[in-house]
Protein backbone atom coordinates (compact mmCIF):
# COMPACT_ATOMS: atom_id res chain seq x y z
CA UNK A 1 0.00 0.00 0.00
CA UNK A 2 1.15 3.61 -0.82
CA UNK A 3 0.31 6.54 1.22
CA UNK A 4 -1.07 8.89 -1.51
CA UNK A 5 -2.02 11.72 0.51
CA UNK A 6 -3.05 13.22 4.10
CA UNK A 7 -6.12 15.57 4.11
CA UNK A 8 -7.85 17.45 7.43
CA UNK A 9 -11.53 16.36 6.81
CA UNK A 10 -14.35 18.72 7.96
CA UNK A 11 -13.93 17.43 11.86
CA UNK A 12 -10.25 18.05 11.45
CA UNK A 13 -9.98 14.54 11.97
CA UNK A 14 -6.76 13.69 9.55
CA UNK A 15 -7.16 11.19 6.89
CA UNK A 16 -4.53 9.42 5.16
CA UNK A 17 -5.51 8.26 1.62
CA UNK A 18 -3.57 4.90 0.40
CA UNK A 19 -3.33 3.87 -3.14
CA UNK A 20 -4.95 0.71 -1.58
CA UNK A 21 -6.84 -1.18 -4.61
CA UNK A 22 -7.18 -0.84 -8.46
CA UNK A 23 -10.99 0.21 -7.27
CA UNK A 24 -10.06 3.20 -4.95
CA UNK A 25 -7.43 4.26 -6.87
CA UNK A 26 -9.10 4.78 -9.94
CA UNK A 27 -11.96 6.39 -7.88
CA UNK A 28 -9.65 8.71 -6.73
CA UNK A 29 -8.06 9.66 -9.94
CA UNK A 30 -11.76 10.22 -11.17
CA UNK A 31 -12.39 12.79 -8.53
CA UNK A 32 -8.89 14.37 -8.08
CA UNK A 33 -9.26 15.22 -12.06
CA UNK A 34 -12.62 16.79 -11.51
CA UNK A 35 -12.45 18.66 -8.55
CA UNK A 36 -10.48 18.76 -5.91
CA UNK A 37 -10.19 15.95 -2.91
CA UNK A 38 -13.36 16.20 -0.85
CA UNK A 39 -13.49 18.12 2.86
CA UNK A 40 -15.61 15.37 4.62
CA UNK A 41 -13.82 12.07 5.56
CA UNK A 42 -16.93 10.43 4.56
CA UNK A 43 -17.07 10.58 0.61
CA UNK A 44 -13.36 9.57 0.05
CA UNK A 45 -15.44 5.94 1.03
CA UNK A 46 -12.80 3.31 -0.39
CA UNK A 47 -10.27 5.58 -0.47
CA UNK A 48 -10.20 5.78 3.17
CA UNK A 49 -8.28 3.02 4.74
CA UNK A 50 -7.80 4.26 7.72
CA UNK A 51 -8.40 7.61 10.32
CA UNK A 52 -6.67 7.96 13.59
CA UNK A 53 -10.42 7.54 15.13
CA UNK A 54 -11.91 4.82 13.22
CA UNK A 55 -9.63 2.14 11.51
CA UNK A 56 -12.54 1.17 9.31
CA UNK A 57 -15.31 3.11 7.65
CA UNK A 58 -18.33 1.44 9.29
CA UNK A 59 -21.33 -0.28 6.91
CA UNK A 60 -23.58 2.80 7.07
CA UNK A 61 -20.73 5.33 5.92
CA UNK A 62 -20.00 2.94 3.19
CA UNK A 63 -23.32 2.88 2.09
CA UNK A 64 -24.71 6.81 2.09
CA UNK A 65 -24.52 8.34 -0.85
CA UNK A 66 -22.10 5.99 -1.96
CA UNK A 67 -21.55 2.47 -3.01
CA UNK A 68 -23.94 1.66 -5.35
CA UNK A 69 -24.92 5.49 -5.52
CA UNK A 70 -21.67 6.16 -6.38
CA UNK A 71 -21.18 2.68 -9.05
CA UNK A 72 -24.26 4.22 -10.69
CA UNK A 73 -23.73 8.26 -11.00
CA UNK A 74 -20.29 6.94 -12.47
CA UNK A 75 -22.15 4.47 -14.79
CA UNK A 76 -24.92 6.61 -15.66
CA UNK A 77 -21.83 9.15 -17.19
CA UNK A 78 -20.40 6.44 -19.15
CA UNK A 79 -23.12 5.58 -20.53
CA UNK A 80 -24.43 8.71 -21.15
CA UNK A 81 -21.55 8.72 -24.18
CA UNK A 82 -23.37 6.33 -26.48
CA UNK A 83 -24.96 8.11 -29.54
CA UNK A 84 -25.62 5.12 -32.30
CA UNK A 85 -29.60 4.67 -32.65
CA UNK A 86 -30.66 0.99 -33.23
CA UNK A 87 -33.83 0.23 -35.37
CA UNK A 88 -36.57 -1.61 -32.68
CA UNK A 89 -38.16 -3.72 -35.54
CA UNK A 90 -34.28 -5.69 -36.07
CA UNK A 91 -33.28 -7.96 -33.20
CA UNK A 92 -29.84 -7.26 -31.52
CA UNK A 93 -28.96 -10.26 -32.29
CA UNK A 94 -29.54 -13.94 -33.74
CA UNK A 95 -27.86 -16.90 -34.30
CA UNK A 96 -27.95 -21.00 -34.87
CA UNK A 97 -25.46 -23.00 -32.25
CA UNK A 98 -25.64 -25.91 -29.99
CA UNK A 99 -26.42 -26.43 -26.35
CA UNK A 100 -26.05 -28.57 -23.95
CA UNK A 101 -29.68 -29.29 -21.97
CA UNK A 102 -31.01 -31.67 -19.55
CA UNK A 103 -32.55 -33.32 -22.66
CA UNK A 104 -28.83 -33.76 -23.97
CA UNK A 105 -27.28 -31.60 -27.11
CA UNK A 106 -29.47 -29.62 -28.88
CA UNK A 107 -29.74 -27.41 -31.56
CA UNK A 108 -30.51 -23.48 -30.64
CA UNK A 109 -32.04 -20.00 -31.86
CA UNK A 110 -30.87 -17.80 -29.86
CA UNK A 111 -32.58 -14.64 -30.47
CA UNK A 112 -31.70 -10.99 -27.95
CA UNK A 113 -34.22 -8.83 -28.24
CA UNK A 114 -34.31 -4.96 -28.71
CA UNK A 115 -36.30 -3.45 -25.88
CA UNK A 116 -35.78 -0.55 -24.23
CA UNK A 117 -33.36 -2.33 -22.56
CA UNK A 118 -32.77 -3.35 -18.30
CA UNK A 119 -34.48 -0.66 -16.09
CA UNK A 120 -31.32 -0.86 -13.85
CA UNK A 121 -28.96 -0.21 -16.22
CA UNK A 122 -30.74 2.96 -16.89
CA UNK A 123 -30.02 3.89 -13.50
CA UNK A 124 -26.33 2.76 -13.57
CA UNK A 125 -26.03 -0.27 -13.37
CA UNK A 126 -23.73 -3.51 -13.51
CA UNK A 127 -20.00 -2.37 -14.17
CA UNK A 128 -19.48 -4.92 -17.14
CA UNK A 129 -22.70 -4.66 -19.10
CA UNK A 130 -22.81 -2.41 -22.15
CA UNK A 131 -26.43 -4.38 -23.18
CA UNK A 132 -28.33 -1.63 -22.81
CA UNK A 133 -26.68 0.54 -25.03
CA UNK A 134 -27.84 -1.61 -27.98
CA UNK A 135 -31.38 -0.94 -26.94
CA UNK A 136 -34.14 1.28 -28.43
CA UNK A 137 -33.95 4.82 -26.67
CA UNK A 138 -37.24 5.83 -25.47
CA UNK A 139 -37.74 3.00 -23.47
CA UNK A 140 -39.90 0.91 -24.56
CA UNK A 141 -41.17 -1.11 -27.79
CA UNK A 142 -44.83 -1.57 -28.64
CA UNK A 143 -46.21 -5.24 -29.27
CA UNK A 144 -46.11 -5.24 -32.77
CA UNK A 145 -42.88 -4.35 -32.79
CA UNK A 146 -41.46 -6.97 -31.07
CA UNK A 147 -43.15 -9.22 -33.45
CA UNK A 148 -41.10 -7.68 -36.50
CA UNK A 149 -38.46 -8.71 -34.64
CA UNK A 150 -39.49 -12.06 -33.82
CA UNK A 151 -40.42 -12.51 -37.80
CA UNK A 152 -37.17 -11.80 -38.71
CA UNK A 153 -35.20 -14.34 -36.10
CA UNK A 154 -37.82 -17.23 -37.97
CA UNK A 155 -36.42 -16.04 -41.09
CA UNK A 156 -32.65 -16.15 -40.24
CA UNK A 157 -33.33 -19.89 -38.57
CA UNK A 158 -35.10 -20.73 -41.95
CA UNK A 159 -32.07 -19.93 -43.68
CA UNK A 160 -29.74 -20.97 -41.34
CA UNK A 161 -30.80 -24.47 -40.51
CA UNK A 162 -33.03 -27.14 -42.34
CA UNK A 163 -35.07 -28.00 -39.31
CA UNK A 164 -36.34 -25.73 -36.66
CA UNK A 165 -34.40 -25.78 -33.72
CA UNK A 166 -35.41 -27.41 -30.67
CA UNK A 167 -34.36 -24.94 -28.24
CA UNK A 168 -35.16 -21.30 -27.77
CA UNK A 169 -33.11 -19.20 -26.03
CA UNK A 170 -34.69 -15.48 -25.74
CA UNK A 171 -32.53 -12.47 -24.21
CA UNK A 172 -33.17 -9.01 -23.73
CA UNK A 173 -31.01 -6.34 -23.23
CA UNK A 174 -32.59 -6.33 -19.72
CA UNK A 175 -35.14 -8.69 -18.32
CA UNK A 176 -37.68 -10.69 -20.69
CA UNK A 177 -39.78 -10.98 -17.58
CA UNK A 178 -40.11 -7.40 -16.53
CA UNK A 179 -43.12 -6.01 -18.40
CA UNK A 180 -41.48 -2.88 -19.37
CA UNK A 181 -39.42 -4.42 -22.03
CA UNK A 182 -41.74 -7.05 -22.95
CA UNK A 183 -45.50 -7.13 -22.68
CA UNK A 184 -47.70 -9.66 -21.16
CA UNK A 185 -49.40 -9.48 -25.19
CA UNK A 186 -45.91 -10.41 -26.54
CA UNK A 187 -44.68 -12.96 -24.11
CA UNK A 188 -48.05 -15.07 -24.81
CA UNK A 189 -48.03 -14.68 -28.32
CA UNK A 190 -43.75 -15.48 -28.37
CA UNK A 191 -44.98 -18.31 -26.52
CA UNK A 192 -47.72 -19.08 -28.89
CA UNK A 193 -44.85 -18.58 -31.76
CA UNK A 194 -42.10 -21.74 -30.05
CA UNK A 195 -44.97 -23.67 -29.29
CA UNK A 196 -43.64 -26.24 -31.21
CA UNK A 197 -40.46 -26.50 -30.34
CA UNK A 198 -39.12 -28.59 -27.21
CA UNK A 199 -37.59 -26.08 -24.84
CA UNK A 200 -37.50 -22.07 -24.40
CA UNK A 201 -35.19 -20.05 -22.02
CA UNK A 202 -35.95 -16.62 -21.33
CA UNK A 203 -33.72 -14.50 -19.10
CA UNK A 204 -34.74 -12.58 -15.93
CA UNK A 205 -33.75 -10.79 -13.08
CA UNK A 206 -35.17 -12.67 -10.13
CA UNK A 207 -37.48 -9.50 -9.06
CA UNK A 208 -39.99 -10.41 -11.93
CA UNK A 209 -39.55 -14.21 -12.15
CA UNK A 210 -43.06 -14.75 -10.85
CA UNK A 211 -45.31 -18.33 -11.66
CA UNK A 212 -48.06 -16.66 -13.87
CA UNK A 213 -45.32 -15.33 -16.02
CA UNK A 214 -43.79 -18.96 -16.96
CA UNK A 215 -47.06 -20.29 -17.38
CA UNK A 216 -48.05 -19.10 -20.77
CA UNK A 217 -44.98 -21.38 -21.92
CA UNK A 218 -45.65 -24.52 -20.05
CA UNK A 219 -49.54 -23.90 -20.99
CA UNK A 220 -48.36 -24.93 -24.23
CA UNK A 221 -45.86 -27.69 -23.81
CA UNK A 222 -42.75 -26.16 -23.55
CA UNK A 223 -40.15 -27.22 -20.99
CA UNK A 224 -38.85 -23.49 -19.99
CA UNK A 225 -35.75 -22.70 -17.93
CA UNK A 226 -35.25 -19.10 -16.74
CA UNK A 227 -31.92 -17.65 -16.44
CA UNK A 228 -30.45 -15.29 -14.06
CA UNK A 229 -27.58 -13.26 -13.68
CA UNK A 230 -26.54 -13.95 -10.60
CA UNK A 231 -23.13 -13.52 -11.27
CA UNK A 232 -22.07 -14.81 -8.13
CA UNK A 233 -22.82 -16.32 -5.25
CA UNK A 234 -21.31 -13.73 -2.86
CA UNK A 235 -23.41 -10.88 -2.18
CA UNK A 236 -19.74 -8.79 -1.59
CA UNK A 237 -18.48 -9.23 -4.68
CA UNK A 238 -21.75 -8.71 -6.57
CA UNK A 239 -22.54 -5.44 -4.86
CA UNK A 240 -18.91 -3.72 -4.93
CA UNK A 241 -17.62 -5.21 -7.79
CA UNK A 242 -20.79 -5.92 -10.63
CA UNK A 243 -22.84 -3.42 -8.57
CA UNK A 244 -25.82 -5.61 -8.84
CA UNK A 245 -28.21 -4.71 -6.35
CA UNK A 246 -29.53 -8.21 -4.91
CA UNK A 247 -28.48 -10.95 -3.42
CA UNK A 248 -28.16 -14.71 -3.28
CA UNK A 249 -31.19 -15.31 -1.64
CA UNK A 250 -32.85 -13.65 -4.35
CA UNK A 251 -31.53 -16.05 -6.62
CA UNK A 252 -32.63 -18.60 -4.39
CA UNK A 253 -36.63 -17.39 -3.98
CA UNK A 254 -36.72 -17.12 -7.63
CA UNK A 255 -35.15 -20.44 -8.06
CA UNK A 256 -37.85 -21.53 -5.71
CA UNK A 257 -40.96 -19.86 -7.80
CA UNK A 258 -39.42 -22.04 -10.78
CA UNK A 259 -39.92 -25.30 -8.72
CA UNK A 260 -43.68 -24.00 -7.63
CA UNK A 261 -44.14 -23.72 -11.58
CA UNK A 262 -42.69 -27.19 -12.25
CA UNK A 263 -44.92 -29.05 -9.23
CA UNK A 264 -47.61 -27.31 -11.44
CA UNK A 265 -47.18 -28.73 -14.34
CA UNK A 266 -47.54 -32.42 -15.75
CA UNK A 267 -44.60 -34.30 -15.03
CA UNK A 268 -42.62 -34.40 -18.80
CA UNK A 269 -42.87 -30.72 -18.93
CA UNK A 270 -39.59 -29.47 -16.99
CA UNK A 271 -39.29 -26.28 -15.22
CA UNK A 272 -36.21 -25.11 -14.25
CA UNK A 273 -33.42 -22.24 -13.71
CA UNK A 274 -29.81 -21.58 -15.54
CA UNK A 275 -27.61 -19.84 -13.34
CA UNK A 276 -25.38 -16.80 -14.85
CA UNK A 277 -22.15 -16.37 -13.30
CA UNK A 278 -19.47 -13.88 -14.37
CA UNK A 279 -15.80 -14.66 -14.06
CA UNK A 280 -13.57 -12.31 -12.81
CA UNK A 281 -15.64 -8.90 -12.01
CA UNK A 282 -13.40 -6.04 -12.07
CA UNK A 283 -11.51 -5.04 -9.21
CA UNK A 284 -10.57 -8.81 -8.32
CA UNK A 285 -7.21 -10.69 -8.64
CA UNK A 286 -7.06 -13.55 -11.37
CA UNK A 287 -6.97 -16.28 -8.16
CA UNK A 288 -9.61 -14.25 -5.97
CA UNK A 289 -12.05 -14.56 -9.44
CA UNK A 290 -11.08 -17.75 -9.64
CA UNK A 291 -11.73 -19.05 -6.28
CA UNK A 292 -15.30 -17.06 -6.25
CA UNK A 293 -16.41 -18.83 -9.25
CA UNK A 294 -15.78 -22.19 -7.88
CA UNK A 295 -17.33 -21.42 -4.70
CA UNK A 296 -20.67 -19.59 -6.40
CA UNK A 297 -20.87 -22.63 -8.84
CA UNK A 298 -20.99 -25.01 -5.92
CA UNK A 299 -23.66 -22.84 -4.17
CA UNK A 300 -25.82 -22.30 -7.68
CA UNK A 301 -25.62 -26.33 -8.38
CA UNK A 302 -27.47 -27.04 -4.35
CA UNK A 303 -29.71 -24.55 -5.09
CA UNK A 304 -32.83 -26.46 -5.40
CA UNK A 305 -34.13 -26.08 -9.26
CA UNK A 306 -30.78 -25.01 -10.70
CA UNK A 307 -29.78 -27.60 -13.13
CA UNK A 308 -27.17 -25.71 -15.20
CA UNK A 309 -24.61 -23.26 -14.21
CA UNK A 310 -23.52 -20.82 -17.13
CA UNK A 311 -20.12 -19.36 -16.09
CA UNK A 312 -19.18 -15.93 -18.64
CA UNK A 313 -15.69 -15.07 -18.27
CA UNK A 314 -16.10 -11.07 -18.26
CA UNK A 315 -15.61 -9.21 -21.55
CA UNK A 316 -14.43 -5.78 -22.16
CA UNK A 317 -17.72 -3.64 -23.30
CA UNK A 318 -18.31 -0.58 -24.53
CA UNK A 319 -19.82 2.10 -22.21
CA UNK A 320 -19.27 0.23 -19.14
CA UNK A 321 -16.79 0.69 -15.89
CA UNK A 322 -15.16 -1.96 -17.30
CA UNK A 323 -14.27 -0.96 -20.45
CA UNK A 324 -12.67 2.75 -18.57
CA UNK A 325 -10.53 0.74 -16.27
CA UNK A 326 -9.47 -1.38 -19.54
CA UNK A 327 -8.18 2.11 -21.29
CA UNK A 328 -6.61 2.97 -18.00
CA UNK A 329 -4.97 -0.17 -17.60
CA UNK A 330 -6.52 -1.35 -15.13
CA UNK A 331 -8.30 -4.18 -16.10
CA UNK A 332 -7.42 -7.51 -18.05
CA UNK A 333 -10.03 -9.93 -19.07
CA UNK A 334 -9.95 -13.49 -17.34
CA UNK A 335 -7.36 -15.80 -18.92
CA UNK A 336 -8.92 -18.68 -20.69
CA UNK A 337 -6.93 -21.30 -18.57
CA UNK A 338 -9.24 -19.59 -15.33
CA UNK A 339 -11.90 -20.66 -17.63
CA UNK A 340 -10.51 -24.34 -17.85
CA UNK A 341 -9.48 -24.37 -13.95
CA UNK A 342 -12.77 -23.56 -12.80
CA UNK A 343 -14.74 -26.17 -14.98
CA UNK A 344 -11.84 -28.71 -14.07
CA UNK A 345 -12.38 -28.06 -10.20
CA UNK A 346 -16.30 -28.58 -10.66
CA UNK A 347 -16.93 -31.43 -12.33
CA UNK A 348 -18.13 -33.10 -8.89
CA UNK A 349 -21.23 -30.57 -8.50
CA UNK A 350 -24.67 -31.88 -9.51
CA UNK A 351 -25.62 -29.51 -12.56
CA UNK A 352 -24.62 -29.25 -16.13
CA UNK A 353 -21.66 -26.60 -15.70
CA UNK A 354 -21.16 -24.36 -19.02
CA UNK A 355 -18.93 -21.40 -20.35
CA UNK A 356 -19.05 -19.34 -23.65
CA UNK A 357 -15.65 -17.12 -23.50
CA UNK A 358 -17.11 -14.54 -25.84
CA UNK A 359 -14.24 -12.71 -27.29
CA UNK A 360 -11.93 -15.20 -27.01
CA UNK A 361 -8.17 -14.88 -27.17
CA UNK A 362 -8.84 -10.56 -28.31
CA UNK A 363 -7.47 -8.50 -25.35
CA UNK A 364 -11.18 -7.80 -24.85
CA UNK A 365 -12.34 -10.91 -24.16
CA UNK A 366 -10.72 -13.67 -21.89
CA UNK A 367 -7.46 -14.71 -23.55
CA UNK A 368 -4.36 -16.75 -23.21
CA UNK A 369 -0.74 -15.55 -25.18
CA UNK A 370 -2.64 -15.72 -28.06
CA UNK A 371 -0.77 -18.99 -29.66
CA UNK A 372 -3.14 -21.62 -27.51
CA UNK A 373 -6.11 -19.12 -27.77
CA UNK A 374 -8.15 -21.56 -30.31
CA UNK A 375 -7.19 -24.98 -29.23
CA UNK A 376 -8.29 -23.77 -25.60
CA UNK A 377 -11.37 -22.47 -26.64
CA UNK A 378 -12.68 -26.35 -28.30
CA UNK A 379 -11.50 -27.42 -25.78
CA UNK A 380 -14.05 -25.47 -23.59
CA UNK A 381 -16.37 -25.91 -26.27
CA UNK A 382 -16.13 -29.46 -25.97
CA UNK A 383 -16.10 -29.72 -22.37
CA UNK A 384 -19.92 -28.03 -22.50
CA UNK A 385 -21.15 -31.10 -24.61
CA UNK A 386 -19.37 -33.83 -22.94
CA UNK A 387 -18.88 -32.92 -19.97
CA UNK A 388 -15.40 -34.72 -19.52
CA UNK A 389 -12.82 -32.66 -18.29
CA UNK A 390 -10.28 -34.59 -20.13
CA UNK A 391 -10.27 -32.64 -22.77
CA UNK A 392 -8.30 -30.70 -20.91
CA UNK A 393 -5.22 -32.24 -20.96
CA UNK A 394 -5.21 -32.48 -24.31
CA UNK A 395 -4.15 -28.79 -24.50
CA UNK A 396 -1.00 -27.25 -23.54
CA UNK A 397 1.13 -24.27 -23.70
CA UNK A 398 3.92 -22.42 -22.31
CA UNK A 399 1.66 -19.41 -20.61
CA UNK A 400 0.46 -21.88 -18.41
CA UNK A 401 3.30 -20.74 -16.49
CA UNK A 402 2.81 -17.28 -16.31
CA UNK A 403 -0.80 -17.67 -15.39
CA UNK A 404 0.19 -19.98 -12.39
CA UNK A 405 2.77 -17.16 -11.61
CA UNK A 406 -0.03 -14.49 -11.89
CA UNK A 407 -2.54 -16.34 -9.45
CA UNK A 408 0.30 -16.98 -7.24
CA UNK A 409 1.59 -13.17 -7.30
CA UNK A 410 -1.10 -10.76 -8.40
CA UNK A 411 -2.79 -8.73 -5.77
CA UNK A 412 -5.44 -6.30 -5.57
CA UNK A 413 -3.17 -2.94 -5.57
CA UNK A 414 -0.79 -4.27 -8.38
CA UNK A 415 -2.92 -5.08 -10.86
CA UNK A 416 -3.10 -6.71 -13.49
CA UNK A 417 0.06 -8.10 -13.37
CA UNK A 418 -0.34 -8.75 -16.60
CA UNK A 419 -2.25 -7.30 -19.10
CA UNK A 420 -1.53 -8.05 -22.54
CA UNK A 421 0.22 -9.54 -25.48
CA UNK A 422 2.99 -7.70 -27.93
CA UNK A 423 4.07 -8.80 -31.30
CA UNK A 424 7.61 -9.02 -31.47
CA UNK A 425 9.43 -7.51 -34.84
CA UNK A 426 10.50 -11.13 -34.94
CA UNK A 427 6.75 -12.61 -35.04
CA UNK A 428 7.26 -14.06 -31.59
CA UNK A 429 4.71 -13.40 -29.02
CA UNK A 430 5.60 -12.61 -25.42
CA UNK A 431 3.00 -11.56 -22.41
CA UNK A 432 3.67 -7.89 -21.32
CA UNK A 433 3.73 -7.17 -17.70
CA UNK A 434 2.16 -4.03 -16.70
CA UNK A 435 5.08 -3.01 -14.53
CA UNK A 436 8.42 -3.47 -14.90
CA UNK A 437 8.73 -4.71 -11.98
CA UNK A 438 6.20 -7.43 -12.28
CA UNK A 439 7.83 -7.97 -15.58
CA UNK A 440 11.25 -8.81 -14.26
CA UNK A 441 9.43 -10.59 -11.48
CA UNK A 442 7.47 -12.92 -13.17
CA UNK A 443 9.89 -13.49 -16.24
CA UNK A 444 12.43 -14.47 -13.69
CA UNK A 445 10.20 -16.91 -11.96
CA UNK A 446 9.28 -18.08 -15.36
CA UNK A 447 12.85 -18.70 -16.09
CA UNK A 448 13.12 -20.44 -12.86
CA UNK A 449 10.96 -22.80 -13.36
CA UNK A 450 11.94 -23.54 -16.62
CA UNK A 451 15.49 -24.45 -15.45
CA UNK A 452 14.27 -26.41 -12.88
CA UNK A 453 12.61 -28.41 -15.75
CA UNK A 454 15.97 -29.01 -17.41
CA UNK A 455 14.69 -26.07 -20.43
CA UNK A 456 17.99 -23.75 -19.41
CA UNK A 457 17.80 -22.81 -23.64
CA UNK A 458 13.96 -21.65 -22.90
CA UNK A 459 14.92 -20.05 -19.93
CA UNK A 460 17.46 -18.12 -21.41
CA UNK A 461 15.21 -17.01 -24.56
CA UNK A 462 12.66 -15.89 -21.85
CA UNK A 463 15.34 -13.55 -20.43
CA UNK A 464 16.49 -12.27 -23.51
CA UNK A 465 12.77 -11.16 -24.46
CA UNK A 466 12.55 -9.63 -21.37
CA UNK A 467 15.69 -7.57 -21.83
CA UNK A 468 14.58 -6.39 -25.72
CA UNK A 469 11.16 -5.31 -23.94
CA UNK A 470 13.62 -2.74 -21.98
CA UNK A 471 15.80 -1.73 -25.07
S1 LIG B 1 -26.11 -7.40 -16.30
FE1 LIG B 1 -28.35 -7.58 -16.34
S2 LIG B 1 -29.03 -6.41 -14.55
FE2 LIG B 1 -26.93 -5.78 -14.95
S3 LIG B 1 -27.15 -3.94 -16.22
FE3 LIG B 1 -26.89 -5.71 -17.60
S4 LIG B 1 -28.93 -6.38 -18.14
FE4 LIG B 1 -29.11 -5.04 -16.32
ZN1 LIG C 1 -0.58 -20.01 -24.55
Amino acid sequence: MVVMDTVQSSNSVPVSVFRCTTESYWKLERWSSSTDLPDDADILNHLICTTMSHPHPNPEVYERGRGMDAHNQVMREIRGEKDKQYDPNEPTRVWIDKDNTPDGVVTSLTIILNTGGCRWARAGGCTMCGYVAESVDGGSVDHDTVMNQIDVCLEHEATATDEPADLVKIYTSGSFLDEREISAESRIAIAETFADRNRIVVESLPDFVDHTKLTPFTDVGLATDVAIGVETATDRIRHDCVNKYFDFTDFQDACAEVCRVDTMTSEDIDVGAKAYLLLKPPFLTESEAVDDMVESVRRCADTDGCHTVSMNPTNVQRYTMVDELFDKGGYRPPWLWSVTEVLELTTDVDAIVVSDPVGHGSDRGPHNCGECDERVQTAIKDFNRRQNPSVFRQVECACETTWSYVLEAESSYAQPLIRWQCAFEDSERIDCMISSLSLLTASISMSQQRHTNHDQSAASEDLQRVSSYYR
